[in-house]
């Protein structure tokens, strides 16, 4: 198993298959500039399936969710799905995207096995979305929505991160959009992983706010706390039920206490959290090692110790935070 000194288990593996992204999302990666990861160090499809092999078969891991960067840009994304959904205990499928290309490999995706899909947006106004995202593909996002649905994927979930003064005040349309349509919304708030390092906490969107714009014109209540143990509500009730509306207080309460994850890079570094400043390389061991049986096992004693060596928090908060060298594009969000 994945445990760490503070008594957690890491059994959510987030995968990232690539750096690259067709959008450029202000609070994710900057216009131009970016130093892609060198083509040799990205780890082949086939080195992808193993290494969650090993996290399923020999490490405890449950869920697998494959992101980037953007993964539907990866050639091989219905191949790695189509060889993860064969694993034994078959791990849960999930992948996060910006929806763009989604219209065209829903079905596929879900016909190699993928159960679940994110899908980030967080704008309903094309203009907004290209001030945000420096693209003008907003229609194709809602033809990927529309897609995902079409092909049974379920639930399908939103992901918007507000920024102030740009799309803030859109959080209740956001909210009525997505009921009416039956997808969940989950706001993010803004977290310091963006390259131009411009991320500022006094001008951060807080899940506090959120909630209050929210209340203009829903109301939110907690769901009961059950649910959740003890951690700070994530999941909000909205007008009584059934609907629910997430809002992930990422900086302004953080719950690394019950954090359950574990990350991949797509250069094959084991990250233990998102906002760690050191990785452990599992594709050189891998590389080197090939198919000597002991392999596995090596990696999976690696990975082990990667995990024991997790912080009790991300310390966003302390005085002495350092943003990680990766942007969250290349560590996977
Ligand atoms: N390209 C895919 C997408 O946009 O969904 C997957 C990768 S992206 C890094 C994953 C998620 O991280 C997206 O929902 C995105 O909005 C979110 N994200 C990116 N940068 C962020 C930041 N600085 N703070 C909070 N969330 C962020
Ligand atoms: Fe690309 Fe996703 Fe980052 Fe936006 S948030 S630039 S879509 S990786």
């Amino acid at each position: 198993m994945l445990l760490d000194t503070f008594g957690r288990q890491a059994v959510d593996l987030r995968v990232s298959l690539t750096d690259r992204c067709d959008l450029r999302c202000t609070y994710c990666m900057p216009e131009q500039g970016m130093t892609w990861l060198a083509k040799p160090t990205l780890l082949t499809d086939e080195e992808v399936v193993r290494l969650v092999r090993i996290a399923v078969t020999l490490l405890g891991v449950r869920e697998v969710r494959f992101t980037g960067g953007e993964p539907l840009l990866r050639p091989g994304l219905v191949g790695i799905l189509t060889a993860c959904a064969r694993l034994q205990p078959r791990p849960e499928l999930s992948l996060t995207t910006n929806g763009i290309g989604l219209a065209r490999t829903a079905a596929a995706l879900r016909g190699a096995g993928l159960d679940r899909v994110n899908v980030s947006l967080d704008t309903l106004d094309p203009r907004t979305f290209q001030r945000l995202s420096r693209r003008d593909r907003h229609h194709d996002v809602l033809a990927g929505l529309t897609a995902a649905r079409a092909a049974g994927l379920s639930p399908i979930k939103v992901n918007t991160v507000l920024m102030r003064g740009i799309n803030d005040h859109e959080a209740p349309d956001l909210l009525a959009w997505c009921l009416e349509r039956g997808y969940e919304l989950r706001f993010i708030e803004q977290m310091p992983l963006d390259p131009q390092h411009g991320w500022d906490r006094s001008t951060m969107v807080t899940a506090a706010e959120i909630l209050d714009r929210l209340s203009t014109r829903f109301t939110v209540t907690p769901e009961p706390a059950g649910r959740r143990g003890s951690a700070p509500a994530e999941r909000w009730i909205v007008d009584g039920g059934p609907a629910r509306v997430g809002v992930i207080a990422s900086v302004t309460q953080p719950f690394c206490r019950a954090c359950d994850r574990t990350r991949l890079t797509a250069d094959g570094q084991v990250r233990n959290c998102l906002f760690a400043t050191g990785e452990t390389d599992l594709r050189t061991a891998l590389r080197e090692g090939g198919d000597d049986p002991r392999t596995d096992a090596r990696i999976a004693e690696l990975w082990r110790a990667a995990m024991w060596g997790k912080k009790a928090g991300g310390g966003i908060g302390d005085p002495d935070f350092h943003q990680p060298e990766r942007p969250m594009s290349a560590i996977g969000g």
